[in-house]
């Protein structure tokens, strides 16, 4: 197996339903084009950068997608000759030097996803299924994973009406539990929220919330003292990733479940959020994101770290909303996935095949990642791909 090409391109996405509120957000998508020939057309691996950061054009194009595309071809192989994205991976990173992770670990995250789909598709396997083998983890038994609805976010306009008509769409479309974004509006406010988003959804232990690092210390053990009695699924991103002074302090006042590790992006950096951190992993809810944690070989390493200090498998809940982190849940065995039923588009919601019900939602059966089985991804990738 040979690379042809590498494309990417940035794309504008919208935390809201509404593409026509940009909110400014891009990402990257990728598109691996492959010498193996599927009905005429080469075999082509997509991935992309995930949300909540932006487009990494620059790191893709000038290193990390040149070093693929230049190493020599048996670099990339597996003894059977086929792709081996572990063996990509070295070379995606070599020189790289430790720490300083800035957001290139989000480009590379995103090449990564795509040489997935290729290895996934080279088998005729759905991602979950091929990492079940290739990891020799067992497979989700029940062929379904966990899954809750994120979105949630503040309305310029007609902002209650709008969070209780969208928590009430995800439990139409079968999600239990949602989560909604806190920490910009004033705590009255967001109280006033999180009562119309907990009655919709018909309890506040459905609703996590999510304050996107917004607080300072003196605001963070405000909103704690203030939250702490509603008994939320999770009180997530509360101050700034790397405050663990504050996040400790937190953590001893807190008494429910707080999510944490979006924002972090290394195993050195998990290993320090375990060690001073101070969270319970009795309890508490590793939201790292393969994607921007250096691809799937990253958050192996991250999962390990947190695993050797005493955390479970069942802690991770993949940060993004997407197709990829459904598959690592599956095959990894992880306590669940985000879906994003109506923000991000094209990125909202799962592949056309995936069923929600009862929290849970059915894997896709299509080879590789299967963004060709969601109509909207199939005609973004489809046109990076041409
Ligand atoms: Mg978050």
């Amino acid at each position: 197996m040979r690379i042809l090409d590498i494309r990417e391109r940035s794309i504008p996405i919208s935390r809201y339903a509404g593409p026509a509120q940009p909110g400014g957000l891009t990402t990257s998508i990728v598109a691996i084009l492959t010498d193996i020939t599927r009905a005429g057309r080469p075999l082509t691996g997509y991935g992309y950068a995930s949300v909540g950061r932006y487009a990494q054009s620059g790191l893709i194009r000038e290193r990390f997608a040149p070093r693929l595309r230049q190493a020599p071809a048996d670099a990339l192989l597996g003894e059977d000759g086929s792709l081996d994205p572990f063996r990509a991976w070295q070379v995606m990173m070599a020189g790289e030097k430790p720490g300083g992770h800035g957001e290139r670990c989000i480009a590379v995250g995103a090449l990564d996803m795509a040489l997935w789909d290729i290895a996934a598709k080279t088998t005729g396997q759905p991602l979950h299924a091929h990492l079940a083998d290739r990891l020799g983890s067992a497979p989700a038994g029940s062929g379904r994973v966990r899954v809750y609805a994120g979105g949630g976010y503040l309305h310029p306009h007609n902002d209650l009406a709008m969070l209780a008509d969208e928590m009430r769409r995800f439990t139409d479309l079968g999600f239990v539990n949602a989560k909604m974004k806190i920490g910009s509006a004033g705590l009255d406010q967001d109280f006033r929220r999180i009562e119309v988003a907990a009655t919709a959804l018909g309890s506040s232990g459905r609703l996590a919330v999510d304050a996107m690092n917004a607080y300072d210390r003196p605001g963070s053990l405000e909103a704690a003292a203030r939250l702490s009695p509603l008994g939320l699924r999770w009180f997530e991103d509360i101050c700034d990733p790397l405050d663990l002074a504050t996040q400790s302090t937190l953590a001893s006042a807190y008494a429910p479940p707080i999510g944490a590790g979006e924002a972090l992006f290394s195993a050195a950096e998990a290993r320090l959020l375990a060690r001073h951190g101070g969270l319970r992993p009795d309890r508490d809810v590793l939201l790292f994101d393969p994607v921007h944690c250096y691809g799937l070989p990253g958050y192996l390493q991250i999962i390990e770290a947190m695993t050797a200090m005493g955390w479970a498998r069942q802690a991770f809940w993949p940060h993004g909303g997407h197709l990829f982190g459904l598959h690592l849940a599956a095959a990894l065995g992880l306590g669940g996935a985000e879906v994003t039923p109506f923000a991000f588009h094209p990125f909202s919601g799962l592949a056309n095949d995936c069923v929600i019900a009862e929290g849970y939602a059915s894997l896709p059966q299509a080879e590789g990642i299967g963004f060709e089985a969601n109509t909207a991804l199939k005609q973004l990738f489809g046109a990076l791909a041409a």
